[in-house]
């Protein structure tokens, strides 16, 4: 087979993907045998989840195209969801269940601070992780980015920031969650939605002076930890409505 030339635009954030290799976020690839796109595109660092759009000579086409020919190839992240609209879009947003691994403890707990169903085990491996997100229908949270290369993985990203802050609002923009956002609703620890409990069932494990100065509590059925308006409670608060807030203001 003649040997053939491709060369990849990385557009928005892509770039974060590609290292010192690519000058003006441009990559050429020089290929002699008939191969998909999304081969190609990860061949260049970028994990398929963070792609939602592809155009090869200015046709928007899907991973599985092969390219056998000289091309010319845009590659779009999700940041431009509603910009270039079509048919095509690659990626879903508005998903709310996630797996994170298990470097992302901090972004687990803001997440479920929010109210979002995240599973987490600090020691899973990459298999279990895989696992609960295929059986569980849950986006995948990883800085692993082979592991987001993976070809079982249909969502998924990749948090830029290193910190547990940015990362929550880069998650809340990528997927759209801001209006689903539901604070103090889920327990920290280990997920499970919170339930309200009567002062008087759990009164016996309360803190002398927490029985004097709070009413309301709601307890998780699973750990049986629970939770309460407290001390550290406007603490919370404000960075919940700091996320917000910044979450909905676009990057
Ligand atoms: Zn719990």
């Amino acid at each position: 087979m003649k040997p053939f030339k491709v060369r990849l635009r990385f557009h928005g954030d892509l770039g974060v993907f590609l290292g010192s290799k690519a000058d003006d976020a441009v990559i050429e690839r020089r290929l002699a045998e008939k191969t998909s796109i999304k081969d190609i595109i990860e061949s260049c660092g970028v994990p398929h989840p963070e792609v939602d759009l592809i155009l090869v000579d200015e046709q928007t086409v899907g991973f599985e195209h092969t390219l056998a020919n000289d091309a010319k190839v845009e590659v779009f992240p999700v940041e431009n969801h509603g910009t270039y609209r079509t048919e095509k879009q690659l990626q879903t947003i508005g998903i709310s269940r996630f797996v994170a691994d298990g470097h992302l403890g901090g972004l687990t707990r803001h997440l479920r601070l929010l109210g979002f169903d995240v599973a987490y085990r600090q020691n899973a491996d990459d298999r279990q992780l895989l696992e609960v997100m295929v059986r569980e229908n849950r986006a995948l949270l990883t800085r692993d980015r082979r592991l987001l290369m993976h070809a079982i993985v249909q969502h998924g990203y990749w948090p830029r920031s290193q910190n547990a802050d940015e990362q929550t609002i880069e998650v809340i923009r990528r997927f759209d969650l801001s209006e689903l956002i539901a604070p103090f609703t889920r327990c920290l620890r280990c997920n499970a939605p919170l339930e309200a409990v009567a002062k008087a069932d759990i009164i016996d494990k309360l803190e002398p002076l927490t029985k004097i100065y709070y009413d309301q509590f709601r307890r998780c059925p699973e750990c049986k930890q629970i939770y309460w308006s407290g001390s550290h409670f406007p603490k919370l608060q404000r960075r919940v409505e700091e996320i917000r807030s910044r979450a909905r203001r676009k990057a």
